[in-house]
């Protein structure tokens, strides 16, 4: 039977993967230094935070690894070319349940703007006053949707059931998406110009890494406010807290973050955080942070271990895998 070793899990993973496949768990993330533990495996299933870089693969490869099971849409993690010149598989589950991150996009719009976060933490210290509480209706306010793939659509379609107005932006459009929902698409500066709320829902990319830096943030209405549940490197911290502490950016929440690794998942409770910019974005009033959870459902769950465990006995059988599963 095909051994496979899990990193990166923590037990809300490890109850979906109730398979007869040897299965090992380590909580620990993928990297060079911890490439050792996939000693006897033909499999490694890996998520967001690990990283397999040149090393990483070519130790993985020495030891016999011939198939790396994504358990997430996202590859930027991945040294792909290298991983194929190995003899490698890499394999991904490219949509468990784009509902589950969009709904969380907005969830986080919804808080930043009604700052429900701050009224949970008043109304429990009997604090009932409404200084500073004041946000805005979303209908009739602009929704600029950067990259609309599967995630990306269904967010600028709840929003349009806020009754907003939908720009959208994307190398493909969909013009008969677009024409059926009402949302235009536009330049990318058109956008960024025009919207008071833009999201980001492109992949990472070496060509979208910093989508968001100076001269675009500069570009922003004045007040707008940027959600991130891409990818963190979509955005130029430096930058970010630039356009915050001149009051440019009216808002910001993020699901992830530049340099989330090692840090996002964690309970740092206990520690003194080192990274200063993680340290100033949590400073601000204006800005609500989530540590990558925007996947996290039942629902999306399940869909991730079915899929893994799918492609994992596909490849162990010979078989073809799904479309868009393949790398
Ligand atoms: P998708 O592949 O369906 O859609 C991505 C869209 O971006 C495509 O339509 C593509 O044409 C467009 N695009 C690519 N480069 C672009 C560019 N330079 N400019 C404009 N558009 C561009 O992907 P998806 O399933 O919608 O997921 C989007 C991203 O969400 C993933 O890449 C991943 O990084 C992220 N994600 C985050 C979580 C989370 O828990 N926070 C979970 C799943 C996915």
């Amino acid at each position: 039977m095909l051994k496979c070793c899990f990193y990166d899990t923590k037990s809300y993973d490890r109850k979906y993967f109730t398979h007869g496949a040897e299965f090992q768990f380590h909580e620990c993330r993928l990297h060079t230094n911890t490439a050792a533990t996939a000693n006897g495996a033909q499999c490694v299933c890996v998520f967001v935070n690990d990283r397999l870089d040149r090393p990483c693969l070519k130790l993985l490869a020495k030891q016999g690894v011939k198939l790396i099971a994504l358990r997430c849409a996202g590859f930027n993690n991945v040294d792909l070319d290298y991983a194929k010149e190995l003899g490698m598989k890499i394999v991904r589950v490219p949509a468990y349940s784009p509902n589950s991150v969009a709904e969380h996009t907005v969830a986080l719009l919804l808080t930043l703007n009604r700052k429900i976060h701050r009224a949970f933490n008043r109304v429990r210290e009997l604090n009932f006053s409404l200084n500073g509480l004041e946000g805005f209706d979303i209908n009739g306010r602009t929704v600029g949707i950067i990259g609309t793939g599967k995630i990306g659509r269904i967010t600028a379609q709840i929003f349009r059931g806020f009754g907003a107005k939908v720009l959208a932006n994307d190398l493909f459009p969909s013009s008969d998406w677009a024409m059926e929902n009402n949302i235009e698409y536009v330049e990318l500066s058109e956008l960024l110009t025009t919207s008071d709320i833009v999201s980001l829902h492109v992949p990472l990319l070496p060509e979208t890494q910093h989508l968001l830096n100076e001269e675009t943030i500069s570009q922003l209405k004045p007040g707008a406010i940027i959600l991130n549940t891409s990818r963190g490197k979509l955005i130029d911290t430096t930058a970010l807290i630039q356009g915050l502490k001149t009051r440019h950016i009216g808002g910001v929440a993020l699901d992830v973050y530049e340099e989330e690794e090692g840090v996002f998942f964690e309970d740092l409770s206990g520690e003194v955080l080192q990274d200063d910019e993680l340290s100033r974005l949590l400073t601000f009033p204006n800005v609500l942070i989530t540590s990558h959870q925007a996947f996290l459902t039942k629902d999306a769950l399940q869909e991730i271990a079915k899929s893994t465990i799918s492609n994992i006995e596909k490849f162990e059988n010979s078989e073809p895998f799904l479309e868009g599963t393949e790398l």
